[in-house]
């Protein structure tokens, strides 16, 4: 396997004092355009370990998640960390000063498909990466770290592990009330427009707990169910969250789009932003969806109908019946489009300092994503998993008519390898001309 060797280290000065500060240095090799240099922002405990972690964090964002990192670092609680973070986990380490920063981590590691090995760092080894945590430090201005954090682990430190979404959804709920007036309209306003979408898109009217029920469906990874949690809380730092009194000049400008030039919301992000993505994904979404030849015609989607995707009900044309199968592919190419989507936002805005991605990396991203996609679930109708496991019924009503050469798969092709999506690429790129 392919890997990438990075080296890094941390700086604080006036560790624990209300002024400390502190850096994070990563380095690839001598004169490589990817070595870090970052000052680490306020809301980020200032100290050594914090910074190791933002390193490490950096190096996890940045390095291609094909590529395994192979991870060098003198912090004996960083290396301890990521062999065994089960350890940290249970004890509660969501409340402590360096508990954002950590979780955060453990989500980008966790975020990868290659492993991460971890060695001590060399004292003749040293020199390089801390030189650049120490500079990171004289940096007038904080470096942008991405900590997308349940809300909940803010204000409460408990664990997140034993801790339903309904249960982290009353808790927010009422502190909201009492504390943030003003968060709480965000969230229902959300719900509104979710609800609006869904009637007019599948004719009834989702109750809320409906809602937050049928977001929690298996047939997403926890981090997508965790997505659409927090964007229908609006608890991302995104968009006008930049704009409060308490944030400094330079944090305020990350509420606007630099491309584009608007408010970096999600409805922006996900429906309107011009940078190569989410059009280029929506419309191989689109592509896939007119394969299945639905009555629910494809067309634009607003923030409500991405969110509320996960309510759909497609029924047979003049009956009541459901139509599981095709109700399943809309949730999941929706969500996973979208997920994607944000994924690939936060690595150009963050790892790539705002350089946009070509249409063909999109293209190709999206393809692959929906290829494991469908391998996952023709995975899970594998007897193995008992309870767990897929109707296979249910996997080929799904993906029934999207899928490559379909006409001479086995009539079982759930146990078949390599069974791929029918869309491939190219197949939006004419659409697309004059960019990239
Ligand atoms: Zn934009």
């Amino acid at each position: 396997m392919a890997q990438v060797q990075v080296a890094t280290a941390a700086s604080c000065i006036r560790e624990g004092e209300s002024d400390a500060r502190a850096g994070a240095g990563l380095f690839f090799q001598e004169a490589n355009q990817l070595n870090r240099s970052a000052k680490l922002p306020l809301f980020v405990n200032q100290s050594k370990k914090a910074g190791e972690a933002v390193a490490v964090k950096l190096a996890a964002d940045t390095i291609d998640p094909k590529l395994s990192i192979h991870l060098k670092t003198s912090s004996k609680f960083i290396r301890s960390f990521i062999e065994s973070p089960s350890k940290l986990e249970d004890e509660d380490f969501l409340g402590k000063p360096t508990g954002i920063i950590l979780k955060s981590l453990l989500t980008s590691l966790r975020m990868r498909i290659t492993p991460t090995l971890i060695k001590e760092l060399k004292r003749n080894e040293k020199t390089h990466p801390e030189a650049l945590a120490k500079a990171a430090i004289s940096k007038t201005g904080a470096s942008y770290i991405n900590i997308s954090q349940p809300p909940t682990l803010r204000v409460t430190g408990a664990k997140l592990s034993v801790m339903t979404q309904s249960l982290a959804y009353k808790m927010i709920k009422a502190q909201q009330a009492k504390k943030d007036g003003n968060k709480r309209i965000r969230t229902e306003r959300n719900l509104e427009r979710v609800k609006e979408c869904v009637e007019d898109k599948f004719g009834y009217s989702p109750t809320y707990e409906a809602f937050w029920k049928a977001i929690r469906t298996k047939d997403f990874e926890r981090k997508v169910r965790d997505f659409l949690w927090m964007i229908t809380h609006d608890a991302y730092w995104t968009g006008t969250h930049w704009l409060r009194d308490s944030m400094k000049p330079e944090l305020k400008e990350r509420a606007i789009c630099p491309l584009c030039g608007k408010i970096d919301d999600f409805r922006h992000i996900l429906t309107e932003c011009e940078s190569p993505g989410q059009a280029t994904i929506w419309k191989l979404a689109g592509s896939l969806w007119e394969m299945k030849k639905s009555t629910i015609p494809w067309a634009y989607l607003a923030l409500g109908d991405i969110l509320g995707s996960s309510l759909a009900r497609i029924t047979a044309p003049g009956t009541e019946r459901v139509l599981v199968g095709e109700s399943r592919l809309w949730k999941i190419l929706i969500v996973e489009s979208a997920y994607l989507i944000w994924t690939m936002r936060c690595e150009r805005v963050i790892a790539n300092e705002h350089a946009p991605f070509s249409e063909m990396e999109v293209e190709n991203r999206w393809i692959r994503m929906m290829n494991e996609r469908l391998e996952i679930d023709c995975q899970m109708t594998d007897g193995r998993y008992g309870k767990k496991a897929l109707s296979k019924k249910l996997v080929m009503q799904t993906w029934k008519g999207t899928l490559k050469d379909e006409g001479t798969l086995p009539e079982d092709w759930t146990t078949k390898s390599g069974v791929l999506v029918g869309i491939s690429r190219g197949q939006s790129r004419e659409e697309v001309s004059g960019v990239g």
